[in-house]
Formats: C-alpha cells, sequence, structure tokens
C-alpha cells in the first residue's frame, strides 16, 4: 500500500472533540523522543506532516491527519502526545493518563495502537506497565522497535527479545510487531500493509 494523501485535520485536548469517527483510525504513541514524528513522517513521505522534537510534554493534543491511500482507502492516522517525560509535573502527567485513557477507551473507530519503543533500550519498566494496561483494557495495539539504525541489527534483536519475552510472563499471546529505521527506512511498507489489511476487515465487518 502506499499513502497518495495526507493532510492535517485538527488537534483535540480531549477525545470528544476529535473529528467524527467516520474512519478507520490508527494512532501511534510511545516515550518523547522515541521517534514517533519521524515515523510518522517516513510513513506517509512527507518530511515535515508532523513535527519531529517539540518540547517534551508541551503538546498535550490529539492530533489528526486524514490518509488517502492507492487502495482508495480514507483512513486517519493519530499522533498521540508522549509520555514518560521527566520534567511534567504530576498535575500535567495526570491529565495526560486521563485524556489517553478516554481516547484509547471510547474512541470508537480506533482500530489499533501503534505503540513505539526505542530499541537501543533495554526493556523500560514504563513501556512494560504501559502495554499491559493496554491489554487490560483489552485495545489492540502493536509494537514498533525504533532507531534500529543506531545500534548492530544483533543489539537490536537482543532488546526486542528481551522485550517480547519479559510480556510472556503475563500473556500468552505476543503481540505483532515492527522493527523500523527511518534512516534506512526500514519496516514501512510492513506496517502499511498491516494498516492495509486492518482496513479490508473493518470495511468488510461494516458491510456485514
Ligand atoms: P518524537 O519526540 O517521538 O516525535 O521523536 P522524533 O521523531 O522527533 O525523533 C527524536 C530524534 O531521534 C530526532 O533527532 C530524530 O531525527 C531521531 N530519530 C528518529 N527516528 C530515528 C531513526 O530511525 N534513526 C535515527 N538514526 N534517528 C532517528
Amino acid at each position: 500500500m502506499e499513502i497518495i494523501a495526507a493532510k492535517y485535520i485538527i488537534s483535540s485536548p480531549s477525545y470528544d472533540k476529535c473529528p467524527k469517527p467516520d474512519k478507520p483510525e490508527y494512532a501511534f504513541l510511545g516515550r518523547s523522543n522515541v521517534g514517533k514524528s519521524s515515523l510518522i513522517n517516513m510513513l506517509c513521505n512527507i518530511h515535515k506532516l508532523a513535527k519531529t522534537s517539540s518540547t517534551p510534554g508541551k503538546t498535550q493534543l490529539i492530533n489528526h491527519f486524514e490518509i488517502i491511500s492507492d487502495d482508495k482507502q480514507r483512513w486517519y492516522l493519530v499522533d498521540l502526545p508522549g509520555y514518560g517525560f521527566a520534567k511534567v509535573s504530576y498535575k500535567d502527567r495526570r491529565s495526560w493518563e486521563k485524556m489517553i485513557q478516554d481516547y484509547i477507551r471510547k474512541r470508537e473507530n480506533l482500530v489499533t495502537i501503534f505503540l513505539l519503543i526505542d530499541s537501543r533500550l533495554s526493556p523500560q519498566k514504563s513501556d512494560i506497565d504501559f502495554v499491559n494496561q493496554l491489554a487490560e483494557w483489552k485495545s489492540p495495539f502493536a509494537l514498533v522497535f525504533t532507531k534500529s539504525d543506531k545500534i548492530t541489527q544483533r543489539d537490536s534483536a537482543r532488546n526486542v527479545n528481551a522485550f517480547l519475552n519479559q510480556l510472556k510472563e503475563t500473556w500468552e499471546e505476543l503481540p505483532d510487531h515492527f522493527v523500523t529505521s527511518t534512516v534506512k527506512k526500514l519496516g514501512r511498507k510492513e506496517i502499511l500493509n498491516y494498516i492495509k489489511e486492518l482496513n479490508m476487515l473493518v470495511k468488510n465487518n461494516t458491510a456485514k
């Protein structure tokens, strides 16, 4: 699948202010600086669609982009504000948690969340905790291990496996996962095809 057009629509402070839920929606989430904006720009092939490296914690908004892909589908790509940053206050952190929790649990057209994890790091507690939270909410998600070009393939594979092994301690079924690099354009085709297949599933389900 290729993206033909990507257009910024709106930034919303809460799930109930988001655009009408009339298209399948895919949200990207991760700790600040994990490479979320770079990944979104790589997927859409537009250099400055999502802003890279905005001040951690400053953008607490749900950003919607409308995508048209070459299979004639229209869908929403959502850039969610990052988590796990040290500089924000307790109050800001709580409001972030509430916004994200409401969005994830109540946004009815949300098909899947892509949770981004830095492939350079060994499993981080905040990431594992968040995965467990998503699983408890029964919210479909896939993992995206970013910046894989910054270390050797062997080291990134070790970190990915360590992360999945930790999840295995709690969960029987492991989530789908992707390894990406925006520098080497790795993982782009895989993620876009994954979205394409989910779009087809959604279409078939709503047609019934
Ligand atoms: P965000 O805060 O999660 O949106 O992160 P950004 O997309 O702004 O990326 C943070 C920094 O990591 C920037 O300097 C990017 O250029 C860099 N970066 C992001 N993805 C990659 C990648 O796949 N490879 C490399 N080498 N650098 C990356």
